[in-house]
């Protein structure tokens, strides 16, 4: 099968064609048309996934094109934005029907779910390596920056961070868990939900976002930086986070700096990081709501710099939990 004919099967489907809001012109000419709205800002975002280094070959192709679209929305969600399209650069070794139509059923289904259409991309024959990049609209000056959390704001998380990481613990052979607690973790690393309804519900509430693709702690950092600011992290938040990422009886046959370490420095999840002035408590509570996604105060920030881990009973624990770095590991 021939490039073009590749991309017409696998990358056109034409009920993803439809005329979508922003988009002028999709794929078939040497570019792309997109048409922000008045009043509207593009908020673009790539991230690449390249074969051994952030998936291993025998991943179901299904949950590969859903979290390679799923990494990007998440970009997306943390600056508050609304997806409207993305490209595809895809190169491969060979034409492998079966994987294609897996790729591409995982990709559109999250794609259709966001009204995200594919304007376009590349394809190439080398190593499997997926690169996308999405585009979002965000009302002019609303984006959620990572520079601007204020001292004295509260932090919060979204969802279960930890979850991928004890999956990947078990693909390690380091742990293993009930099955349906795996089946649960396992889903939250192969196919992560972005969390774009409480991106956007968050504009005007949040003081800063970041999603969390390498450690909670580690992309906190990143705001902490950015807004010169630092952090209290209340270690009975992150317990809490922990008991309730695998059921009761599993999550005691662990020691808590395990279940600790798995939430505060475990990658992969995709879940929103972000900061909010405590006026804005119950705004947070409500956005939370309407988007259907679980978040929690794990903590504020501070005029001191650096970042604490406090006890419950109000004595800091020192940090050793590091996070991923590609170039470090
Ligand atoms: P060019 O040579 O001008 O870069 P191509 O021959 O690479 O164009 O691509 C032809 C059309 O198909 C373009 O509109 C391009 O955006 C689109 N395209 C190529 N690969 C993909 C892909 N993997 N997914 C979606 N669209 C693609
Ligand atoms: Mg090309």
């Amino acid at each position: 099968m021939g490039e073009f004919d590749l991309i017409k099967r696998y990358f056109m489907d034409p009920a993803l064609q439809r005329k979508q809001a922003g988009v002028d012109l999709g794929i078939g000419d040497d570019c792309a048309l997109l048409a922000p709205a008045p009043g509207m800002q593009l908020a673009i975002s790539s991230d690449m996934l390249v074969e051994g280094r952030h998936f291993l070959s025998t991943v179901n192709p299904e949950a590969l094109g859903h979290k390679a679209l799923a990494v990007n929305l998440s970009d997306l969600a943390a600056c508050g934005a609304k997806p409207v399209a993305f490209t595809l650069a895809l190169s491969m070794p060979r034409v492998d029907e079966a994987w294609l139509e897996g790729f591409s059923r995982g990709l559109f289904a999250l794609a259709d779910e966001h009204s995200c259409t594919l304007i376009g991309g590349d394809t190439t024959a080398g190593p499997l390596n997926i690169c996308i990049t999405v585009f979002g609209h965000v009302p002019t000056g609303q984006a959620l920056l990572r520079s601007s959390a204020k001292a004295g704001d509260d932090i919060y998380v979204s969802g279960l961070p930890g979850q991928a990481r004890l999956a990947l613990e078990v693909f390690r052979g380091n742990i293993s868990l009930s099955e349906s607690d795996f089946a649960l973790t396992r889903s939250r690393m192969e196919r992560p939900t972005p969390r774009v309804a409480l991106g956007q519900a968050l504009r005007g509430i949040a003081s800063s976002a970041i999603d969390v693709s390498d450690g909670l702690l580690g992309d906190l950092g990143h705001i902490l930086k950015a807004s010169s600011v630092g952090a209290e992290i209340d270690l009975y938040a992150i317990d809490s986070i922990a008991a309730r990422a695998i059921s009761m009886p599993a999550a005691g046959q662990f020691d808590s700096k395990f279940l600790r370490e798995m939430v505060l420095a475990g990658g992969d999840d995709y879940e929103l990081v972000f900061t909010a002035p405590t006026e804005h408590s119950e705004a947070v509570q409500t956005a939370a709501q309407m988007s259907h996604t679980q978040v929690t105060c794990i903590g504020q920030t501070s005029s001191e710099p650096g970042l604490r881990l406090r006890e419950a009973d109000g004595h800091i624990a020192p940090n050793s939990f590091a996070s991923f770095d590609h170039f470090k590991s």
